[in-house]
């Protein structure tokens, strides 16, 4: 049989993964059972693991791209050794240990699946949304990628390449994605927020100053 590294490692199985761990199983254990005597509401629950997802995890890998467009010397580093250059910020752990950073230039657009389950840089990004390890998105971000790109609101320009990236028990990948125009002078902690999730794993891009200012309560 070849060699398969997805089945070598331990990280997170669930959808077409029926086997779940003792501590996934324990969780779900006491979620029914606190939701059930009243202790816990799982909309709210939901509401917290969004959180985890869509903001403080991800405000991690915002900062390395946010640093990256501002520091040529460590895009450099990036570009050569990401994991070292991720771990010198401070983020660095399971299902992080060997990273590479792929950037966007207008000649190439990166995106990143895992084909096989749902690999995903966690220190650098959080908890995987759901429709990140969902049967449609693994089989067609390689298939059709402007297809699905075109499904998150996001279309590029025939002369962009895309090029598809599947993640592996071995690497894990970062979209660097393109700095907006519009951000000359900024700092690193404005530009941070213009890095969304999305735009790290490709199927998005940094948001305009401009679509920042309206995100604004
Ligand atoms: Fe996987």
């Amino acid at each position: 049989m070849a060699h398969d590294p997805h089945h070598d490692h331990d990280h997170d199985h669930d959808g077409d993964h029926s086997e779940l761990g003792p501590m996934d199983l324990r969780v779900r254990a006491l979620q029914s059972v606190l939701s059930q005597k009243g202790y816990i509401d799982p909309a709210a629950l939901d509401v917290l693991i969004d959180t985890y997802q869509t903001r403080i995890g991800p405000r991690n890998g915002a900062r390395v791209v946010a640093r990256a467009w501002l520091d040529p010397a460590f895009r450099d580093w990036l570009g050569r050794d990401a994991s070292a250059a991720i771990a010198s910020l401070g983020f660095a752990g399971r299902q992080g240990e060997h990273m590479v950073a792929v950037e966007n230039t207008d000649d190439q657009h990166n995106m990143v699946v895992c084909t096989l389950c749902s690999c995903y840089p966690w220190p650098v990004l959080g908890l995987p949304p759901s429709w990140y390890k969902s049967a449609p998105y693994r089989s067609r971000a390689v298939k059709d990628p402007r297809g699905v790109l075109a499904e998150f609101g996001v279309s590029l320009p025939d002369t962009t390449a895309i090029r598809v990236w599947d993640s592996t028990a071995e690497v894990r990948y970062l979209v660097i994605p393109q700095r907006p125009d519009g951000t000359e002078g900024w700092s690193e902690e404005r530009l941070a927020e213009l890095v969304t999730r999305d735009s790290m794993i490709g199927t998005g891009l940094a948001r305009t100053p401009e679509a920042e200012r309206r995100s604004r309560p």
